[in-house]
């Protein structure tokens, strides 16, 4: 109760939880991959989902939770003109993501729901903790607008949100021309097999420079914890299934890994 009443040191918390968390996911999903895409299966994880209606759930709170927060509180900062432009990120990120992402979607393969269960939690959590921090907690001045930190991370943002809906939409096409998996090409696909996980993980990276907050960085690295450990698996599954698979690929950085 004290913390609801504190949400700056609410904030601080549900982010060093999270960078607990993300070291934690990277050492299960380095051993345990999440059951769904092409690794899905309801054994254990209870009954099947569509994809299309899995993906809109366990992403609208990164929608609906800033939208009830400014609904809740007058007093928001979002009369801050930096403040509006960070949360606008994050927004139109998950625009695409819950929307739009699922309403393009081909036929995909379904979902367990324990696994939407488990990313709905997540993405109420850190749909929290973005709003909160970004809406109640830290006011930026307008000079932050000229900061390094704020104009790099904002076009890295930017340059990773490209990669990412180019290679999302990219294996859509793939997928809707034909039943099954094909070796994706074109973009950043010619230099790493997730192409679309690369993009996400510069997108929040970029986000957390632009905010230059314990929030930001938290998000940025769970990211990264639970999308590495399923690039890597992705590229292990291409090589395995495909004999002529480009050998100079990697899985997730260009030239490295
Ligand atoms: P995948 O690359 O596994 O799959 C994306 C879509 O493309 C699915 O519809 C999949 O079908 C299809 N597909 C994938 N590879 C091929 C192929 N070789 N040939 C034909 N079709 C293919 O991505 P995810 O589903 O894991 O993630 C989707 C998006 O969500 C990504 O942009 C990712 O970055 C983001 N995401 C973000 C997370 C975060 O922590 N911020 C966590 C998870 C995802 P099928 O489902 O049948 O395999």
């Amino acid at each position: 109760m004290l913390l609801i009443n504190d949400p700056d040191t609410l904030t601080h918390w549900l982010s060093a939880l999270m960078l607990l968390t993300a070291t934690l996911t990277f050492v299960a999903t380095s051993f345990i991959t999440a059951p769904y895409g092409r690794y899905s299966t309801s054994k254990g994880w209870g009954p099947l989902l569509p994809a299309r209606v899995s993906w809109m759930v366990m992403e609208s709170p990164n929608l609906w939770v800033p939208i009830v927060l400014h609904l809740l509180r007058a007093d928001t900062l979002l009369s801050h003109l930096v403040n509006r432009i960070l949360i606008s990120l994050f927004f139109v990120h998950y625009v695409h993501r819950a929307v739009l992402f699922p309403l393009r979607m081909p036929e995909s393969s379904p979902m367990p729901l324990s696994v939407c269960a488990l990313a709905v939690l997540y993405c109420l959590w850190n749909a929290c903790l973005q709003s909160l921090h970004l809406m109640v907690v830290r006011r930026y001045a307008e000079d932050w607008l000229c900061d390094l930190r704020f104009i790099l991370g904002t076009i890295i943002f930017l340059v990773g949100m490209a990669v990412n809906i180019h290679a999302d939409y990219s294996l859509m096409r793939l997928r809707a021309s034909r039943k099954g998996y094909f070796v994706p090409t074109g973009g950043l696909f010619d230099y790493v097999s997730c192409a679309n996980y690369a993009g996400e993980i510069l997108e929040w990276t970029g986000y957390a420079l632009a905010t230059w907050s314990l929030p930001g960085l938290a998000f940025a690295v769970y990211t990264f914890s639970n999308l590495a450990p399923r690039a890597q698996r992705h590229h292990r599954w291409y090589i395995q299934n495909f004999k002529d698979y480009p050998i100079q690929r990697k899985a997730l950085i260009p030239f490295i890994w």
